[in-house]
């Protein structure tokens, strides 16, 4: 299985070696999409973890166990359709594709799979359609 995960590292865990883990202990591969990481701060990284079922199972548990937050990627940019007005300018800036114009319709739609949190159409849509809900 391949799942995109935001992890939330408290300040007290943020300088444990927690993807070394995951890779070495639990089989996982694990792709950093974005990582805001300080010393002595609360972390945040995005990531896609691949590998087997179980063990994406074992490895999250044990990130929660740590004190580490792990959320599906697409419970933390949300698209509220009601007050898209389809400018299309968020669609210019997404640089994941997650944000597309379809065609004849000229709709814009959002591809929540894509999108890699970086929060860059949070500041460019005019109509407060793009939420963060982190
Ligand atoms: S947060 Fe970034 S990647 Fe996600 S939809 Fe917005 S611009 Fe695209
Ligand atoms: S910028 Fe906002 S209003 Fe314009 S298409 Fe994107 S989500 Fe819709």
């Amino acid at each position: 299985m391949k799942q995109k995960m935001v992890l939330r590292f408290p300040a007290a865990v943020v300088e444990q070696p927690f993807t070394y883990h995951l890779i070495k202990d639990y089989n996982l591969m694990i792709n950093i999409l974005k990582a805001n990481i300080n010393p002595r701060m609360e972390g945040r990284m995005v990531v896609e973890i691949s590998g087997a079922e179980d063990d994406f199972h074992r490895g999250i548990e044990f990130l929660q166990s740590s004190g580490v937050k792990a959320f599906p990627l697409e419970q933390e940019i949300a698209w509220v359709e009601e007050r898209c007005t389809h400018c299309g300018a968020c669609v210019i800036i997404c640089p994941a594709g997650a944000l597309v114009l379809e065609r004849p319709s000229m709709e814009v739609k959002f591809l929540n799979e894509k999108c890699i949190i970086c929060e860059h159409c949070l500041k460019a849509c005019p109509a407060r359609a793009m939420e963060a809900r982190f």
